[in-house]
């Protein structure tokens, strides 16, 4: 009889260890370690993808010289959004992991997806039986007919499956719950996710095709199972968003293949996730009464450009000590440019709360986001409305001075493309585009260059 073998591991951060302990050594958690059965198979077992040689590639060391610059080989998903995020479409042999908070819609989208492609597409399913994911399947548009449902959790009835259908891409739901038979413990624990993900690795590499994992995330945000997985993926995506909005963002927080700067909208309706291709129009909010304490920046979420409302509102502070409160926004710089304006610009804003939002649930880092900040509080402060023409897109600094961001001209082409009649920017900021030059409203947009927030003052109120 083989000995049974186990270790522990820290639920947390997937660290092992030969005996218990309280605290997690790796990761400084209390009470996270548990002990897992690793019985492993006997010599000479069919130890899962590795028999199958028929399709393996060995690979062979060539000289620097001799290595051909080519694109690496990539799978189109026709979604725009999803290849943007990829970086141009799923790279063959490539391993990615998708997570997101359970309801967040992860299976609609790869499932939609797998429905949308060409390729044909294995979808394995351990959460949902076949008829489920037809019904689902029948809600959304797009109509695949090689697009195969497999119910299995075992890795190895997974791997006989693909061996009969030769499938071009393999979709996972979800990893955590797989299990192999070499281990013993219970899927989606440590040792599972680790071994299972480890053989879909393998079997990504030595067949080329790409494999999708779709993967849950803990309460803190953290991919579930060990830290290690994110390691082992070559690309790992984000789908995020709030269960109350209809709004999903998509972004890559791991790319071999591409930036992880790129950013994908989706939106949820009642036959699927629709696909935001110009951002821009719903992110500002549809208003016809010339409301206080908006203003709208013009921001770039890694290489596209976005028009983003800033909604701002300050009032009275109730309480002794004034509320200070933004969604989307980092409230450190928030607390920031108010000090900035009560020092600089001598606004009192002292004893007022103030409550900062960034419309459509986006959470906006690009800094050129400031002014429009900035121009929202003075707006509700004064109760002074910023008239809906004009956006803004500059840095504020510390000595309340404005500054020049980059990638100026994409910002005023989008700006212009949606219909804004006037951008205010920093006087530090140089523009290549010659039709963009202060004064000359060629194109119907005029550029406003300021250096100071007094001037934006003068300028808006
Ligand atoms: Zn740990």
């Amino acid at each position: 009889m083989a000995k049974i073998k186990t270790t522990f591991f820290c639920q947390n951060c997937g660290a092992q260890f030969p005996k218990w302990v309280g605290k997690c050594t790796s990761c400084n958690e209390w009470n996270t370690i548990v002990e897992e059965i690793i019985q492993k198979e006997s010599q000479g077992a069919n130890r899962s993808w590795k028999q199958s040689n028929s399709l393996k590639k060995a690979s062979k060391a060539l000289k620097i010289s001799d290595i051909s610059i080519t694109q690496e080989d990539r799978v189109s998903t026709n979604n725009d959004e999803l290849n943007r995020v990829l970086g141009g479409g799923l790279v063959n042999g490539s391993v990615v992991l998708l997570g997101g908070e359970p309801g967040i819609g992860k299976s609609t989208l790869i499932l939609q997806i797998a429905l949308m492609m060409q390729n044909k597409v294995l979808y394995v399913s351990g959460e949902e039986s076949q008829t489920q994911i037809k019904l689902r399947a029948e809600r959304l548009a797009g109509k695949n007919e090689n697009c195969l449902i497999l119910t299995e959790t075992k890795t190895q009835n997974i791997f006989k499956s693909i061996e009969e259908t030769k499938p071009e891409v393999v979709v996972i739901d979800s990893i955590q719950t797989l299990h192999t038979d070499y281990i013993e413990a219970s899927p989606g624990s440590i040792s599972q996710i680790r071994e299972t993900a480890s053989e879909l690795i393998k079997f990504a590499k030595e067949t080329n095709t790409p494999v999708i994992l779709i993967g849950h995330i803990t309460k803190e945000g953290a991919i579930a199972g060990p830290k290690i997985l994110e390691h082992m993926v070559d690309v790992v995506l984000q789908f995020e968003g709030d269960r109350n909005h209809t709004y999903r963002i998509l972004r890559a927080q791991k790319n071999r293949f591409g930036s992880t700067a790129e950013l994908g909208i989706y939106e949820m309706l009642n036959t699927g996730l629709r696909e935001v291709s110009n951002p821009s129009e719903i992110l500002i909010s549809e208003k016809d009464a010339d409301l206080t304490g908006t203003a709208i920046s013009a921001t770039l979420e890694g290489m596209r450009p976005l028009m983003i409302e800033v909604q701002a509102l300050v009032s009275t502070a109730v309480y002794g000590t004034p509320q200070r409160s933004a969604t989307g926004y980092n409230i450190k710089r928030l607390n920031m440019l108010l000090a900035v304006l009560e020092k600089r610009a001598g606004f009192r804003l002292g004893a007022k709360d103030v409550f900062l939002n960034i419309a459509g649930g986006l959470k906006v880092e690009d800094p050129a986001i400031d002014l429009a900040v900035v121009c929202a509080i003075l707006s509700s402060n004064e109760d002074a409305v910023i008239d809906q023409n004009v956006c803004f897109t500059a840095e504020v600094g510390l000595s309340g001075e404005i500054r020049a961001v980059n990638r100026i001209d994409q910002r005023i082409i989008e700006a212009e493309k949606l219909g804004f009649k006037r951008i205010i920017l920093s006087k530090f900021n140089k523009i290549a585009n010659k039709n963009y030059q202060p004064t000359t409203p060629v194109g119907g947009i005029e550029i406003i260059k300021v250096s100071t927030i007094e001037e934006v003052v003068r300028v808006l109120f």
